[in-house]
């Protein structure tokens, strides 16, 4: 084991602190990974708080982030994927049970065993995982990713969760050219949906509750923009998109959105509004719709998403701020006050 430098609370009404955790060295299938960026996630929030405490609850002291790049530093002797020098990413999964039906076929995000990069029981430890607010981590070579070289590592961490959460939805429900594609909601999220529904080839149609960010949605790729306020608006569109990705996280109409979804359209909710959101049955029958949810993404998709925005050079929009800083910007988080995402410049870390 060694000492990690990393910023994480004591309690769930603790702010983020300097502190120091064990990390274990590598072993013959692990990287370890010198962390230059992470992404800020509202998961981190969350568990930060213990605002899930009915079926995630927080173990303290509690290090999040789950939207981690950086340069791999050791490797060990079994490594194939990866050696010291290379870029390297991790996202919202460090491990899973490896034999169960989803991870045989590659999508151990639904693996009922999966280990999650924070807040999980950690099998080397036997105490808790530690995610990406740190100066190290030391993960599975299966579990890393590779970063394309001409991405702005910044703006790449990011993808690691936002991006890959807007991206499996896409290709499971087929986006490409010819498609007609909502995208609700302009935040962390959403801003991701819209820049990747771009370079997916679809016709980009960005909702907003806002009139000021229709121009930063037709910067991002959209093709149109609805202020979702104005009902004639909404209507001219009504039942003509093949898909719709719903980023909203708070209280809304999902029916208005069904009602836009053509024959066998469907929608896809990948914000999670803390109640139930009521539906009108004849919307999902009328049309055979559906309604969906998605998390994050398997391992082998993440790549190919990470391989998809290096050859179309996406990454998020971010405000790159140091640790110190990281109690400031979840106040701004709750307040919708980024635009789009928080980076940590790891950087920062040195001082402490
Ligand atoms: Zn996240
Ligand atoms: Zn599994």
């Amino acid at each position: 084991m060694f000492q990690a430098k990393a910023y994480g609370a004591a309690s769930a009404k603790s702010p983020l602190a300097s502190t120091q955790i064990p990390r274990r060295e590598p072993a013959e299938h692990d990287v370890q990974i010198e962390i230059l960026f992470c992404g800020i996630c509202h998961s981190d929030l969350h568990q930060v708080r213990n605002e899930w405490s009915g079926f995630m609850p927080t173990v303290y002291p509690c290090v999040p982030g789950h939207e981690i790049v950086g340069r791999v530093a050791k490797v060990g002797g079994a490594v194939k994927k990866l050696k010291a020098g290379d870029l390297a990413a991790v996202g919202c999964l460090v491990d899973s049970d490896r034999t169960c039906p989803s991870c045989q076929s590659g999508e151990e995000q639904f693996c009922p065993n999966m280990t999650l990069t924070y807040n999980s029981p950690d099998k080397h430890t036997g105490a808790v995982t530690y995610g990406g607010y740190s100066d190290s981590i030391v993960v599975d070579e299966r579990f890393v990713l590779r970063v394309p070289s001409n991405l702005n590592l910044a703006g790449a961490a990011p993808l690691l969760c936002a991006g890959i959460t807007t991206y499996s939805p896409m290709r499971h429900w087929g986006v490409t050219k010819g498609k007609k594609v909502g995208v609700v909601g302009l935040g962390g999220l959403g801003h991701m949906a819209v820049k990747i529904a771009h370079a997916l080839g679809a016709h980009v149609v960005a909702f907003t509750t806002s009139p000021r960010k229709v121009e930063d949605a037709l910067r991002l790729g959209a093709d149109e923009v609805v202020v979702s306020r104005d009902a004639s608006e909404m209507q001219k569109h009504a039942g003509s998109f093949n898909f719709i990705l719903d980023c909203v996280s708070a209280d809304h109409d999902i029916n208005a959105y069904l009602n836009l979804l053509g024959r066998d359209g469907n929608l896809t909710l990948v914000g999670a509004p803390e109640k139930p959101l009521p539906v009108a049955a004849f919307n999902l029958i009328f049309g055979r719709r559906s309604l969906s949810g998605s998390p994050i993404g398997g391992l082998a998709e993440t790549q190919e998403m990470l391989d998809f925005c290096g050859k179309h050079n996406i990454t998020a929009d971010v405000e790159v701020i140091p640790i110190q800083k990281v109690n400031e910007a979840y106040e701004r988080l709750l307040k919708q006050d980024v635009k789009y995402r928080f980076s940590i410049d790891m950087a920062s870390l040195k001082g402490e």
